[in-house]
């Protein structure tokens, strides 16, 4: 069932559910029903809902100040700046308020970079098919979908799609005009695809010899979601640019493009610029969310977590083979591809009234994106709704 409001943009197709309060993995509504959340407002609840470190960091940074322009020290901003190039291969970081943005300062970086060693020519990035990228228009190039760049205008110039896996396709699409490829480690709207640790590191290889860059779009898989820090870090692989954004911010609007000193070339003073891109009240959350995260036992936390869920999904599969065909994904970032005769939209609605709430994904995918507290219960809980809904 749809609910239309008639003074907002159709753009979205709303439920008619409305939940008042979050805590921890649930939500509940006017009525006080609690649903179990593993949609996580797609990827961003990070750490649950209202969760108690994050909204004291808000509470207290409110407080003192809300805004400040980037014309001005952020001491909050150069600490969370720090803290994510100390834990990864990046020397520099552009905040940002949403993943969109991340990605398009990342386009910018790679583009800007080549003008800057004097190869203006090489502009062109080379991605694939069934990406997601974002909704702007540079994003949406990028992304190459018809279904999203239909009606307008012409498509920004510059992007390359090849077929993930083609890899005579992908050889053949380097040119002497190519700048960059990018990609992202485990697709989420595509079809929640985790991009095999071999292929990453032919891609890194790919782009050393052809002194091309290599972008990694961790929007969605990045910031613990995998049991890694971020995801390309299983493979071993480094990028030059990588776009985060979701989960850093737990629920805060808050996004970020990483670049390696070398890629950062191009991007000097009046190169780029975000009015709220770093934020006082967004570093203050995204602080919070790196001193939970980082905690030593976290990540151990999630990986743990993430093999009980492996199991527990892979017998469900194996279970109910009429509805379940395929489990894909890594650490807490999983799909199930449905059968084709089960439509996964009203089949995450069913689960709605069944008080789990997830999320589709391309190519008939159900998508499971717990916040990372889960604890074992809370999967159970979820089997059996899944399994109650094969039935
Ligand atoms: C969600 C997402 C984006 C876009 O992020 P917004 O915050 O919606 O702009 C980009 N890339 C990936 C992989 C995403 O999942």
């Amino acid at each position: 069932m749809s609910y239309n409001v008639p003074s907002l943009m159709n753009t979205y197709p709303r439920s008619q559910y409305r939940f008042e309060r979050g805590e921890g993995v649930y939500l509940f509504d006017g009525n006080d029903r609690r649903y179990l959340d593993f949609a996580a407002g797609i990827a961003v609840n990070l750490l649950g809902h209202c969760h108690p470190h994050l909204v004291d960091a808000l509470k207290q940074q409110a407080d003192a100040l809300w805004h400040i322009s980037n014309m001005y020290q952020i001491p909050a901003q150069e600490k969370l700046a720090t803290r994510l190039t100390d834990m990864s291969f990046a020397d520099k970081v552009f905040f940002s308020n949403s993943g969109a943005e991340a990605m398009e300062c990342a386009i910018k970086t790679a583009r800007k970079y080549f003008h800057a060693k004097g190869q203006p020519e090489k502009y062109r990035i080379i991605t694939f098919e069934g990406a997601f990228h974002g909704r702007t228009l540079a994003t949406l190039a990028a992304g190459g979908q018809a279904k999203h760049l239909e009606g307008f205008g012409p498509v920004m110039e510059g992007f390359d799609q090849v077929k993930p896996g083609d890899h005579d396709a992908l050889k053949a699409a380097i040119t002497d005009e190519t700048a960059a490829i990018l990609i992202e480690p485990i697709s989420g709207e595509g079809g929640v695809r985790a991009v095999p640790p071999q292929c990453l590191q032919g891609l890194r290889a790919l782009c050393d010899e052809h002194n091309i860059l290599l972008i990694f779009d961790e929007v969605q898989c990045g910031v613990g979601r995998s049991g890694f820090l971020f995801a390309h870090e299983a493979a071993g692989v480094k990028p030059d640019i990588m776009a985060i954004a979701k989960g850093i911010g737990g629920g805060f609007p808050l996004g970020a493009c990483l670049t390696t000193e070398e890629a950062a070339l191009g991007m000097q003073a009046g190169s780029h610029g975000s009015t709220y891109g770093g934020n006082p009240l967004a570093m203050a959350v995204g602080n919070a969310v790196l001193d939970i995260i980082l905690d030593s036992d976290f990540l151990d936390h999630v990986k743990n977590i993430s093999s009980y869920f492996q199991q527990r999904l892979a017998s469900l599969v194996d279970s109910y083979p009429k509805t379940y065909v395929e489990l894909r994904g890594e650490g807490l970032m999983r799909g199930i591809q449905l059968a084709s005769n089960v439509d996964v939209r009203p089949f995450v609605d069913k689960l709605r009234q069944d008080k789990l709430l997830t999320v589709a994904a391309g190519e008939n995918v159900l998508r499971l994106l717990p916040p990372l507290i889960i604890e074992k219960t809370h999967i159970d809980e979820a089997i059996s709704i899944l399994e109650k809904a094969a039935q």
